[in-house]
């Protein structure tokens, strides 16, 4: 090891900076944060913004915190040697490495595609980077017209976006595999209510998969394994996410309970670590305060690591996050997906989700304050 050990943070999205904050004031480590190429590290969330309203792209950066900064985008890590292989052909040593590349979006796959359209303005998009953002933006503003947009998904970003959409005046067609969708994001009694606000406020075709979509420059004919075909100004895929890393983790960081990988000295924090522990077994958040809330506390097991700092012990997710879905608000803490359900006692309808009989994750419909109080009591609390 180096005389002032090296921690070395791939991804300034919510998770690395979060490390890279948590490491920026101490002087007895030296801390540097990539970026990708060409890019100004952003506040992902923000985008919806961009996609829907005027927010223009210099409002959404995101602040980092004074470490040095690097962009140049991450081809691939050499654990043995311990090096990084950026993109301009430079390569960084480190002695501790955080990976915190984040996910991609889960795509529709090439056979369903069919393209008639010669023009650029593609209208099959997913809402997941700041291009995508300012493309659905052009796609809409260029009709000079209300839009008729089909989406395809059932989890937060379709919910909101219907929501988005529809208060915007947008004709929405929200298509998803299941009758009930959203059950692994909210759990299935919200996911239930929000399903009858869908049906009760937007176009829903529910239960239904997508076989093809072919593409003009008029707009997008959607054929359904069921029922009439779907005729819209443009598709959103909100199919969910997949971690994304470079090699050898380009589908994801296997990490255990303390956010450790294989081998020694290399952790991983946000949408592309794959956790594993004893009380949840598998699971995958991809939530902004979370992904922060793990690169924080992947930046102490670091410097534990390397001896120059305390066992912060195991993660356990706890972070709140919020939607707003046709006038209601949808509130969690904690992890939501697998665990079985359980509605409390009371006026208000607040969810426990339970894995082996202890409270992992609350979810709740306008009851924010009664569910951001479970956060400090998650994984703690047996019923
Ligand atoms: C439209 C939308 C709305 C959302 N709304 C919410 C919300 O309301 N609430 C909420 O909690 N969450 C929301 N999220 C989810 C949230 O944005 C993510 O969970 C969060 O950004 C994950 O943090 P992360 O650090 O893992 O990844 P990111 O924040 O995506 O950061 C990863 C960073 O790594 C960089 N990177 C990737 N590969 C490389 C490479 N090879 N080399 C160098 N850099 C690389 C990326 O450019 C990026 O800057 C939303 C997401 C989207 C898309």
């Amino acid at each position: 090891m180096t005389a002032t050990p090296h921690v070395l943070i791939l991804g300034a999205g919510a998770a690395g900076a979060a490390a890279a904050r948590s490491l920026a004031s101490r002087d007895d480590v030296r801390v540097t944060l990539v970026a990708q190429t060409g890019e100004t590290p952003y506040t992902r969330m923000l985008i919806k913004g961009i996609a829907f309203g005027p927010t223009p792209p210099e409002a959404i950066t995101l602040p980092l915190p004074e470490v040095e900064v690097v962009a140049d985008t991450v081809l691939e890590v050499n654990t043995s040697a311990k090096q990084v292989q950026l993109a301009s052909g430079t390569q960084l040593a480190y002695d501790a490495l955080i990976v915190a590349t984040g996910s991609k979006p889960r795509l529709l796959t090439t056979d369903v595609i069919r393209r008639e359209t010669a023009s650029d303005l593609l209208r099959i998009s997913t809402l997941h980077s700041l291009e995508d953002a300012l493309h659905i933006r052009e796609l809409r503003t260029g009709l000079g017209r209300p839009a008729r947009v089909a989406i395809y998904g059932g989890g937060i970003i379709a919910a909101e976006t219907a929501t988005s959409l529809h208060a915007d005046g947008d004709e929405v067609i929200l298509i998803a595999r299941s009758q009930i969708p959203g059950t692994g994001a909210f759990g299935s009694p919200v996911a239930e209510r929000i399903a009858a606000d869908h049906a009760a406020t937007v176009q829903t075709r529910f239960g239904r998969t997508i076989q093809h979509v072919d593409e003009a420059d008029s707009g997008v004919a959607i054929t359904l394994d069921k029922g009439n075909p779907v005729v819209a100004d443009f598709l959103l895929v909100a199919l969910g996410t997949i971690p994304s890393g470079p090699a050898p983790w380009t589908t994801g960081v296997d990490v255990d309970g303390h956010l450790r990988a294989e081998p020694a000295g290399v952790f991983a924090a946000g949408g592309v670590a794959r956790h594993y522990d004893e009380a949840l077994g598998a699971w995958r958040i991809d939530h902004w305060e979370d992904a922060a809330a793990q690169g924080g506390h992947a930046a102490q097991v670091a410097l534990h690591h390397l001896s120059i700092g305390d066992d912060p012990g195991a993660y356990t997710p706890r972070s709140p996050y919020m939607a707003m879905v046709h006038g209601r608000m949808i509130s969690a803490v904690g992890y939501i997906g697998g665990a079985d359900s359980h509605r409390e006692d009371g006026h208000e309808f607040v969810i426990r989700h339970e894995v082996g009989g202890t409270v992992s994750g609350v979810t709740g419909i306008d009851a924010v304050a009664t569910v951001y109080q479970w956060g400090q009591r998650l994984h703690e609390v047996s019923v």
